[in-house]
């Protein structure tokens, strides 16, 4: 804590149209202690799916 860098936004690829998701996380510390098989249920803001996603499947923006 207390740097000014940007820290990176997390985002899932949609299951449905592969659209990326925001996770509403970001690439800290705490990423790294959330469970690798804790399930987080989120929206797609493109299509509208709901879907479960886990840790792995987190990644940077690739934009
Ligand atoms: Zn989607």
């Amino acid at each position: 804590m207390g740097t000014a860098e940007n820290l990176e936004a997390l985002y899932v690829s949609c299951k449905n149209c592969t659209g990326q998701v925001p996770t509403g996380l970001q690439l800290t510390g705490a990423v790294y202690e959330i469970p690798a098989d804790r399930e987080h249920e989120l929206t797609c803001p493109s299509c509208g799916t709901t879907a479960t996603y886990t840790k792995a499947q987190f990644h940077i923006a690739t934009s």
